[in-house]
C-alpha cells in the first residue's frame, strides 16, 4: 500500500527537510524540527501526491488514505491523552495547507477543529475558562463557515457587531462566555439558513471538509494568481497538515508569534519579529490588532517586548532561533506559540526576505563561517539585484512629511494615490505610477500590489500581508501608518490635517516608513559594501566575461561602473537618431545617387568621430564592438507630409520628388529588407565613413591617453559568406588609408553578428572570414520563430497563458529551436577557426537562463543593457557553479 500521510513530533518522525516535494515545505520543516528535538506539537502530513491525484481523478481520494488518516488520528489521541469528540478530554486539531514552497496567504487554513455542542464543554473545563471555549468554538464556526462551506465572512462579522452593540461595547474582548455562546447559536443558525445543512457535529466529518477544502484551495484565483506571478508549476499540489492544537489565547501567560532569526528587510544579523499576548496564530499574520515587539532593544517606548513579559519562553525562544540557523545554514522565518509560558514551534522556513538583506545575509554567514563563498554567491537571485539598482530619495531634496509607518520594504517610489487593487492594475496598464494605499491588504489585492510602484497601509505589522508580499514582490511598501485615516467612500487619504484625494501624487520611502506629499527627487544607488562584496566574489567563480550594450556615453559610464568588461554592442544607428544629425541621415538615405550620400556621409563623418572617441575613452582600452550601420529603413524615414516638407526644405528639395523617393524607399516587410550589410554592400560609401570615424577616433584616444583601444567591428545580418567578404575588404582598405595618413596603426578586428539561421547553418564557411561571432538573438529568434518583434504582442501572451510557449523567447533564449542554432553556430564557428570568439548581445544576454545556457555552450562572453550587468555577472557565476538553488529573494 502506497504511502499518503507522514507523521511527526511526539516520537515519530518519518518525514525531513529534504522531503519538501512530498510533503510541502511546512510539513518537511515540522518533521524537521521535530527530528532535531525542538518543541513540535504531534502531527501528520497528507502529501502532495494526494493532491495531484485529487485533480487528476475527478476531486476524488487515493485507495488507502482514509485507514492512513484514521491511523494517523489514532496517534495523536494516543500522544495527547486526549480522543476526537471525547466531551471530557477532546483532541482539537488544526488543519493548514503546505506547498513546496511557502504562497503566504494564498490558501486556507481551519483551526480549533474537533469542537462541537458537547466537545466545547470539555475545553472549558480543561482550561478553566469558559469565555475562551466558546471564543474558540465560534472562531472555528466562522473559519469553517467560510473556508469549508463557503458562507460569506461578512454574514459572521455583522452578527459580532450586532452583539457588540447590544451589549453596548465595542471592543471583542469585553464580550463574555454567555455572549460567545449567543454568537455560537447564531452562527449556527445562519450556516444551516445559508447551506440548507446543520453546521456538522462529528469531528470526522469536518476533518474531511477541512482536507478537502485545503486541496480545493490549491485552485482558488488567488493561489493560480500567484504561481503565475512566481513560476509555480500547478501540479506541484500542496500537502495539508493536521497537527494537535496549542493554544496561544489562552489567557494572559500565553501568546503567538511570527519572527525571523534576523531581520528580513536589511539582513542585519539581530533577532527581530512580533508577537500578541492571547491571540492565535492567524491574528499576528491577518494584521487586525498591531502586535509587540519581540525583544527589549527593538522596543519603543510604550510597547512591552516578548523578553520582558515571559523571559523564561523568551529564552527558550533565542535558543530555538540559534539551533535553527545552525541546523538550516539560513535565515529562518519562524512561527511560534506559547501555551502557559510553554513555547511551541508551529513552522519554519528559509525567510523570504528583500534583496539587500539577501545579500547581508549571504555575505555575513560567509563571514560567520557558516556557509562558503560559493554558496553565498549561489544564494542571491540575480533578478533580485534589480530592487537594489533602483533610485532612493534624494537625501537633500526638500519633503513634506505626512505620515510614517513601518519601513516594511524598501526602495522609493512616488505615484498618484489609488485605493482598490482593481483601479491600480488598470491604471498602470495605462503607463501610470501608481501607489495602492489600503487599510490593510488581503491576498485578494495580490494583483493590484503587482501593478502598484509602491503600497501604502495604514494598519499591520512587519509580518503582515502587505509586508511580507511586497518584499517578495520587490515593491517599496510602508505598513501599518496609523495616523493616516483612509475613507473609501470619499476616496480620500488624510493625517494631521492634510487631505490627499485619488489621483494625487506622494511618495514612499519604504526604508524608513516615511509617506511625503508630491513627488520627492530621487538619487542612485551606492554599489558599494555588501554588493561589492557578493559581486567580487562572483567574479571569482565565473567564467564568462559581462560586456554591455551601449552607445551613449552615458549608458557606457554607468555600465561601467557596475562591472562591465567592455562594450558588446553599440549599435551606431541609435547614433543617429539625435536632432543634430537626423537631417543628415536622411538626406544619406534619400539622396538619389552616391554624390548625394557622400555629401551627407562628409557631414556625419566627424559627430561619428567624436561618438566613437567618447566611447573608447570611457572604456580605457576594454574591447568595444562597434556595429556598422543596421537600420529598418522605416525607423528613418519621414512620415507624413508636415515631416517630408521639413525634410525637403532642409535637403533644398522639390517635396513632391521627395515624396516620391520615400514612397520609393518604403518596404513590405522592413525587418526583413534592405538593412542590416545589405546596405552596407549596395551602398560601400556609408561603411567606408563609419570605419574611418572608427579607425581615426581609436587612434586620437590612442595619441591621447597611450593607451591604445581594441576596436571590433561588427557587420550585421549577415547571411552569406561573400557578404562579410565583401564587407571585410571595405573595412581593411580603409584602415591601410587611414594607417597611412596617420603613419601609425592598431590592432582591431572583424566579425559578424550571427542573427540568421542561414548564417548558423554556414557558420563554418563564415567563420573563415570572422575574428569573432555575437550572437544577435534579438533577431535570431524572430526569423527561427518567422515572428516579428514588432508584432509578438498581440499573440504572444495569448501563448504563454495557455501554455503553446513556457516564455516570451523574446526574454529568454528558446533553448530547444533558437539555441539549437545558437549551438551549431558555435560549433561549427570554433571548428572552422579555434580562436574565434563567441558572445551575445540580444536581450537574452541579460537573462539568468539565457545566461546558463550561453555558459554550456562555451560563449565567451555576454553583453546586457547597463543595468542589467550586475544580473548578468551574478547569473554567470551561478552558472559555473552549475546548480540551481531554492532562493527565497
Ligand atoms: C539582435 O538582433 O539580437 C541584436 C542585438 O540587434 P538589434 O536588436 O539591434 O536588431
Ligand atoms: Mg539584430
Amino acid at each position: 500500500m502506497k504511502k499518503w500521510v507522514y507523521n511527526f513530533g511526539g516520537g515519530l518522525n518519518e518525514g525531513r527537510a529534504d522531503m519538501r516535494e512530498l510533503l510541502g515545505g511546512k510539513g518537511a520543516n515540522l518533521a524537521e524540527m521535530a527530528l532535531i528535538g525542538l518543541p513540535v506539537p504531534p502531527g501528520f502530513t497528507i502529501t502532495t501526491e494526494v493532491c495531484t491525484y485529487f485533480y487528476a481523478h475527478d476531486r476524488k481520494y487515493p485507495d488507502g488514505l482514509e485507514e492512513q488518516v484514521g491511523a494517523g488520528l489514532a496517534r495523536l489521541e494516543e500522544a495527547s491523552g486526549r480522543k476526537f469528540g471525547d466531551p471530557a478530554r477532546p483532541l482539537l486539531v488544526s488543519v493548514r495547507s503546505g506547498a513546496r514552497v511557502s504562497m503566504p496567504g494564498m490558501m486556507d487554513t481551519v483551526l480549533n477543529l474537533g469542537l462541537n455542542d458537547q466537545t466545547v464543554g470539555g475545553l472549558a473545563e480543561a482550561s478553566g475558562d469558559p469565555r475562551f471555549a466558546w471564543d474558540s468554538y465560534r472562531r472555528f464556526i466562522q473559519m469553517y463557515g467560510s473556508v469549508v462551506l463557503g458562507v460569506d465572512h461578512h454574514r459572521f462579522e455583522d452578527i459580532i457587531e450586532h452583539v457588540k452593540l447590544d451589549r453596548g461595547v465595542s471592543e471583542d474582548t469585553a464580550l463574555t462566555a454567555e455572549d460567545w455562546q449567543e454568537v455560537v447559536a447564531a452562527y449556527k443558525e445562519t450556516i444551516e439558513r445559508e447551506t440548507g445543512r446543520p453546521f456538522p457535529q462529528d469531528p470526522r466529518e469536518q476533518l474531511w471538509g477541512a482536507i478537502g477544502a485545503v486541496f480545493g484551495s490549491w485552485m482558488n484565483p488567488r493561489a493560480i494568481t500567484y504561481r503565475k506571478l512566481h513560476d509555480i508549476p500547478a501540479d506541484w499540489g500542496t500537502a495539508v497538515n493536521v497537527q494537535t492544537m496549542v493554544f496561544g489565547n489562552m489567557g494572559e501567560d500565553c501568546a503567538t508569534g511570527v519572527c525571523f532569526t534576523r531581520n528580513p528587510s536589511t539582513g542585519e544579523n539581530v533577532f527581530y519579529g512580533e508577537y500578541l499576548v492571547n491571540a492565535q496564530g492567524e491574528d499576528v499574520v491577518a494584521g487586525i490588532r498591531t502586535p509587540q515587539p519581540i525583544s527589549e532593544a527593538l522596543a519603543k517606548p510604550g510597547e512591552v517586548s516578548l523578553e520582558r513579559a515571559m523571559p523564561e519562553a523568551y529564552a527558550e525562544l533565542l535558543r530555538v532561533r540559534e539551533i535553527l540557523e545552525r541546523h538550516y545554514r539560513d535565515m529562518q522565518d519562524i512561527e511560534f506559540t506559547i501555551e502557559r509560558r510553554k513555547l511551541y514551534m508551529l513552522q519554519t522556513r528559509n525567510g523570504k526576505r528583500t534583496a539587500a538583506a539577501a545579500l547581508k545575509i549571504a555575505v555575513d554567514m560567509a563571514h560567520e563561517g557558516l556557509i562558503d563563498r560559493a554558496e553565498a554567491v549561489r544564494r542571491v537571485n540575480p533578478a533580485s539585484l534589480d530592487q537594489l539598482l533602483h533610485p532612493t530619495l534624494d537625501p537633500k531634496a526638500p519633503r513634506r512629511l505626512l505620515a510614517k509607518g513601518l519601513p516594511a520594504s524598501p526602495g522609493a517610489a512616488s505615484g498618484i494615490v489609488v485605493f482598490s487593487a482593481d483601479e491600480a492594475e488598470s491604471r498602470a496598464a495605462k503607463g501610470e505610477a501608481v501607489i495602492l494605499v489600503r487599510i490593510e491588504t488581503s491576498p485578494e489585492d495580490i494583483h493590484g500590489m503587482h501593478a502598484a510602484r509602491g503600497i501604502l497601509t495604514t494598519r499591520g505589522g512587519m509580518t503582515s500581508h502587505a509586508a511580507v508580499v511586497a518584499r517578495g514582490m520587490g515593491r517599496p511598501c510602508v505598513a501599518g501608518a496609523g495616523s493616516i485615516v483612509v475613507d473609501y467612500g470619499a476616496q480620500t487619504l488624510s493625517a494631521g490635517g492634510q487631505v490627499v484625494r485619488a489621483g494625487e501624487v506622494i511618495t514612499l520611502d519604504g526604508g524608513t516608513g516615511e509617506v511625503f506629499l508630491g513627488a520627492v527627487p530621487m538619487q542612485e544607488p551606492q554599489l558599494s559594501g555588501d554588493f561589492a562584496t557578493l559581486m567580487e566574489w562572483a567574479d571569482g567563480f565565473r567564467r564568462l566575461k559581462v560586456r554591455t550594450n551601449a552607445e551613449t556615453p552615458l549608458d557606457a559610464e554607468t555600465a561601467r561602473k557596475f562591472g562591465a568588461e567592455g562594450i558588446g554592442l553599440c549599435r551606431t544607428e541609435h547614433m543617429f537618431f539625435d536632432p543634430n544629425r537626423i537631417g543628415a541621415v536622411r538626406q544619406m538615405i534619400l539622396a538619389h545617387d552616391e554624390a548625394g550620400r557622400r555629401a551627407a556621409l562628409e557631414k556625419l563623418l566627424p559627430f561619428q568621430r567624436e561618438d566613437f572617441i567618447a566611447l573608447f575613452r570611457i572604456m580605457a582600452g576594454l574591447p568595444v564592438t562597434i556595429r556598422l550601420l543596421d537600420p529598418p529603413l522605416h525607423e528613418f524615414l519621414p512620415h507624413g507630409p508636415q515631416e517630408i516638407a521639413e525634410v525637403a526644405a532642409a535637403m533644398g528639395q522639390d517635396p513632391a520628388v521627395l515624396e516620391r523617393r520615400v514612397a520609393e524607399l518604403a518596404e513590405a516587410n522592413p525587418m526583413l529588407g534592405h538593412r542590416g550589410c545589405r546596405l552596407g554592400i549596395t551602398y560601400p560609401e556609408i561603411y567606408e565613413m563609419q570605419a574611418r570615424a572608427i579607425f581615426e577616433g581609436a587612434l586620437a584616444v590612442a595619441a591621447e591617453t597611450g593607451n591604445p583601444p581594441v576596436p571590433e567591428i561588427m557587420i550585421p545580418l549577415v547571411g552569406i559568406k561573400r557578404e562579410l567578404e565583401i564587407t571585410r575588404e571595405i573595412i581593411e582598405r580603409v584602415a591601410e588609408q587611414v594607417f597611412a595618413e596617420a603613419g601609425r596603426r592598431l590592432t582591431y578586428s572583424i566579425g559578424t553578428m550571427i542573427e540568421l539561421p542561414r548564417a548558423a547553418l554556414t557558420a563554418d564557411a563564415i567563420a573563415e572570414v570572422a575574428d569573432f561571432f555575437s550572437f544577435g538573438t534579438n533577431d535570431l529568434t524572430q526569423t527561427t520563430f518567422g515572428l516579428s518583434r514588432d508584432d509578438a504582442g498581440k499573440f504572444l501572451p495569448f501563448y504563454i497563458e495557455k501554455g503553446i510557449l513556457p516564455r516570451d523567447p523574446f526574454v529568454s533564449i528558446d533553448v530547444e529551436g533558437v539555441g539549437a542554432l545558437v549551438r551549431i553556430a558555435a560549433e561549427k564557428g570554433r571548428k572552422a577557426r579555434s580562436q574565434l570568439k563567441l558572445g551575445i548581445c540580444g536581450e537574452h544576454g541579460g537573462d539568468p537562463a539565457s545566461i546558463a545556457f550561453c555558459e554550456e555552450v562555451g560563449l565567451d562572453y555576454v553583453s546586457c543593457s547597463p543595468y542589467r550587468v550586475p544580473v548578468a555577472r551574478l547569473a554567470a557565476a551561478q552558472a559555473a557553479l552549475g546548480q540551481a538553488v531554492d532562493r527565497t529573494a
